[in-house]
């Protein structure tokens, strides 16, 4: 086996055994408790494995995300460490008051042995996350409104561990958190949350890899660095609507609905030329605040206020 042989098998073999390892860890942490001692740690690590994947694995259509680096930075910890606290604080409450005021319960919609054995729950919960997640982010690509809020998520220039986080909170809220808060009221057996849980993270938070891993057959079952580069292409292929490829860690809703697109040359899966806004058009946006605030139709306002308050004084009456 020459070298080059070697190497493309080593960037075929590297993404289910970093798959693995990902789940093994989140386990371990789990049991261990590791996120008291680091929030965030199994997403952290995750991040920091993709940026030596990248390094390693060089893409060839890579494009330097320097210029944008702040705005990714801000974007991480937000959407790592905020997002998450504050939708949980706005959205438990009504999720909680819900069941009680119509179900006249408290808490807990079923005690964890009502929803069966555990591999069924598993299932349930893998299933159900990633349905509730392909429809939200299809959805985020039609609705007008949701779409404002999800367009700075495409217009980034090139996948890269460094803006896997660049997302509108409101956006990544709606796709990555509400539905977790909702099973969590829903009371399913905690050991089943644990096994499914980390399974529905991992591929999604490794889409966004920047380095040529390539897929292979676990293409057709989670969203690869691979699959999710055609998500983000500038040019959506012709007859797919928006985009193609909504699934944020498992791939064969798409293949079921009907939006999975991956073509192939020579069995290997080919690449789209550009990476950024659908149809091209709008540059990436470098402002975290315009990020946060324009969709909501708040940045204005802000530049206005900004404009009076730093305004020079005028030179006193003679
Ligand atoms: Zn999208
Ligand atoms: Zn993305």
């Amino acid at each position: 086996m020459t070298n080059k042989t070697a190497f493309y098998v080593s960037s075929l073999v590297i993404v289910p055994v970093l798959f693995a390892l990902f789940y093994g860890a989140r386990l371990v942490g789990r049991i261990y408790s590791l996120d008291q001692w680091v929030p965030k740690w199994d997403s952290l690590l995750i991040l920091a494995t993709m940026i030596v994947v990248e390094r390693i694995y060089t893409y060839n259509y890579a494009v330097s995300q320097r210029s944008v680096l702040p705005r990714d930075v801000i974007s991480n910890v937000v959407n790592l460490w905020v997002t998450g606290t504050v939708t949980g604080i706005m959205v438990l409450p009504i999720l909680l008051f819900l069941p009680e005021h119509f179900l006249g319960r408290k808490l807990i919609l079923a005690s964890p042995e009502q929803l069966g054995p555990v591999w069924l729950q598993v299932a349930v919960v893998l299933l159900s996350v990633s349905l509730f997640r392909y429809w939200m982010h299809r959805l985020q690509h039609s609705v007008p409104f949701l779409w404002k809020l999800h367009s700075y998520h495409h217009r980034v220039t090139d996948l890269q561990a460094t803006n896997t986080y660049v997302s509108h909170p409101i956006d990544f809220a709606l796709r990555n958190v509400v539905i977790f808060l909702v099973l969590g009221v829903i009371g399913f057996n905690p050991f089943a949350l644990l096994l499914a849980i980390p399974a529905t993270n991992i591929s999604g938070t490794f889409s966004h890899c920047g380095g040529d891993v390539k897929g292979g057959l676990l293409n057709y079952l989670f969203v690869t660095p691979e699959v999710h580069r055609w998500h983000h292409s500038e040019q959506v292929p012709e007859g797919y609507g928006y985009s193609c490829n909504y699934g944020v860690e498992f791939s064969f809703w798409d293949i079921l609905f009907g939006t999975f697109y991956l073509p192939q040359k020579n069995g290997v899966a080919e690449m789209p030329e550009r990476i950024g806004y659908p149809g091209g058009g709008l540059p990436d946006e470098a402002n975290y605040l315009k990020l946060l605030l324009a969709p909501l139709g708040l940045y204005r306002p802000l530049s206005w206020f900004k404009q009076v308050l730093w305004m020079p004084r005028g030179q006193p009456a003679e």
